[in-house]
């Protein structure tokens, strides 16, 4: 090969370049030239999406239809989801609204959603993200820390929406976050002046700036901030947050508020409607208040709604008709080895019963689907039998192999 071949682009020769790339006509480009032509490739790409405002009207699901997408992965959940279609939707006309010729602005309508654990929070979040075409980042409240503790800046809760974004500041900044376990930095009091629960409290008012919209520096790697690292100013102003969180024992809240709330006898009549199973459909913003959320944050996060938790019939929809439910999971990994595999209704059942009995939840039927089928899983695929049929002395024998604290964990 011929060390005399030059660069058609900066004329260099392969000798002074790490690689040469050839084309048609003894035409040739170094690395140099192609990472910078795939640098403005990008660049271009970007101002071009800016240019032609992707949310124009008609590209932008309406509420329906993205509920009836939410649908297709998430079982039940009925409130959260017009909920959130709408806040999602309301976020789409933020971002195309005209402010200069029109003073009404419309403000953004930043969510929180309460639900025990495993009931589909992030699920909803993450099958929100499939649908939309801006940045969408989930982030984890539990790892932030007041400055000056061990643990991130409040910052890096953007630092991952420009990740997403691909450090596309503008593109990020119409961007949606999640961040789930909110409950987690709540004051532990709900009176601040006995014991004031610095950390917790420290957090809080370091989210508030992020959520009420202003301009935020923005350590690009993440980790703490220091004076070398070079910033990026990002305007939180047209950012949506979505919040969760389990807030448990916060029924006990509610309980005390409905009760102390009404008094007489009309206030019998009406407390005597509670459904004092489910608590949480009665959830309102000074629950959140008494449980530890500092007002201002609670009235940045002004769409409050609830996840139920899952019965049976819920677990037993969630095993099979999600779009990408458990079982069609495995099905598919059988059958990309040939195998046809079902299950009989029986070890739905049981699967369902054992998932309730160990108190594991949604969490917990994958847990449990996995350790019936791992045996098989290892042996099947070098097997001539090209039919598995997952009856239920076979599941419950995998299972009562596997001691139950090994499912928790799983
Ligand atoms: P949370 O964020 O509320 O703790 P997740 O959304 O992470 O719970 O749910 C854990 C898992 O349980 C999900 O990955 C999903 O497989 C299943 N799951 C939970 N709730 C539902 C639901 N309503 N519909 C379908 N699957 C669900």
């Amino acid at each position: 090969m011929s060390k005399n071949r030059q660069c058609s682009f900066c004329g260099r020769k392969e000798s002074s370049v790490k690689m040469m790339i050839s084309g048609l006509n003894q035409t040739y480009i170094c690395d140099d030239c192609a990472s910078q032509a795939a640098q403005i490739v990008k660049e271009n790409e970007i101002l071009l999406r800016q240019q032609n405002n992707v949310y124009n009207k008609n590209s932008v699901p309406k509420p329906l239809e993205i509920k009836k997408f939410l649908d297709q992965y998430v079982i039940g959940q009925d409130d959260a989801k017009r909920f959130l279609s709408v806040a999602v939707y309301n976020h789409y006309k933020r971002l195309m609204q005209n402010v200069d010729n029109d003073d009404v602005e419309i403000e953004k309508s930043n969510i929180i959603m309460v639900g025990a654990t495993g009931t589909g929070k992030t699920l909803l979040a993450k099958t929100i993200a499939r649908k939309l075409h801006v940045p969408f980042a989930i982030v984890d409240a539990t790892v932030l820390t007041e400055a000056g503790y061990v643990g991130e800046d409040v910052e890096t809760i953007l630092t991952r929406l420009l990740q997403v974004a691909d450090y596309d500041v503008e593109a990020a900044q119409r961007g949606i976050v999640f961040i789930d376990e909110i409950d987690k930095i709540a004051r532990k009091s709900d009176n601040p002046s006995l014991t004031r629960d610095v950390s917790g409290e420290g957090v809080q008012q370091g989210l508030l700036k992020l959520l009420e919209g202003s301009i935020v520096q923005v350590p690009p790697n993440g980790g703490r901030k220091h004076p070398e690292q070079k910033m990026i100013a990002v305007d939180t102003q047209n950012i949506l947050f979505i919040c969760g969180g389990a807030f448990d024992g916060i029924e006990k809240k509610i309980a005390q508020r409905l009760n102390t709330q009404v008094v007489g006898y009309e206030a019998s009549l009406q407390t005597n409607h509670i459904d004092r199973d489910n608590l949480l459909q009665y959830i309102a913003p000074q629950d959140l208040k008494s449980f530890g959320l500092i007002p201002e944050i609670i009235g940045r996060l002004p769409i409050l709604t609830y996840l139920k938790p899952l019965g049976r019939d819920a677990l037993r929809k969630i095993l099979t008709e999600p779009k990408n439910s458990i079982i069609r999971q495995y099905t598919k990994l059988f059958a990309m080895d040939g195998i046809t595999l079902t299950f009989d209704d029986d070890t739905l059942e049981y699967i369902v019963d054992k998932a309730i009995e160990f108190k594991l939840g949604a969490r917990g039927l994958r847990a449990i689907v996995e350790t019936i089928m791992i045996d098989s899983m290892f042996e099947m695929p070098s097997s001539d039998n090209k039919q598995f049929k997952v009856g239920i002395d076979y599941a419950r024998e995998k299972i009562e192999k596997t001691s139950e604290q090994k499912l928790k964990v799983a």
